[in-house]
């Protein structure tokens, strides 16, 4: 969807929307939502908001896919292109981010795509207190119990059942 700058009034401009698209690095399991807001500051376009998707991802501890629900709070000042070349730009507002625009609209699939991307997190994990896999045998430790972990930690235990089995002759 692209918004024509002109058609952002004084007033700023509602943008309610659900989009389904796909990202290279990252499978959508849902459609896009957000909820923008979008407002002009003289030449810069401040665009606040929030957007919900599902990413499906890979847990980086055990390597289940699973599903992540996202909730992106959006607050960006975009300034247009030819700014950027100016170098004592004075960016406004210390807790905004960034972006930049050209031409007379502003594409908001492409500001969602990246929104999404910057909040994807770079090791997900399907739970807090995931087991993740056991580096030898790699069973899924979450699931079951390998012989490699006993194995371990059981010397004292190997001594105290040869004592045992020594009495018994
Ligand atoms: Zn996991
Ligand atoms: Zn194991």
């Amino acid at each position: 969807m692209k918004i024509l700058i002109e058609n952002i009034t004084d007033e700023g401009l509602i943008v309610d929307l659900e989009e389904n698209f796909n990202l290279e690095d990252v499978s959508l399991s849902s459609p896009v939502e957000a909820h923008l807001e979008l407002q002009r500051m003289g030449q810069e376009i401040i665009i606040s908001g929030i957007i919900t998707t599902v990413a499906e991802v890979q847990c980086s501890r055990c390597l289940k896919d699973f599903r992540n629900n996202m909730d992106i709070p959006m607050n960006v000042v975009y300034h247009p292109l030819k700014d950027m070349l100016v170098e004592s730009h004075e960016l406004k507002g210390d807790q905004m981010d960034t972006g930049f625009f050209s031409g007379n609209e502003i594409d908001l699939q492409d500001i969602l795509k990246e929104q999404i991307l910057l909040n994807v997190q770079m090791k997900p994990l399907c739970d807090e207190n995931c087991k993740g896999l056991c580096p030898v045998c790699g069973t899924d430790l979450n699931v079951g119990k390998c012989s490699c972990v006993q194995k371990s930690i059981d010397p004292r235990l190997e001594v105290l059942k040869n004592l045992l089995e020594k009495r018994k002759e």
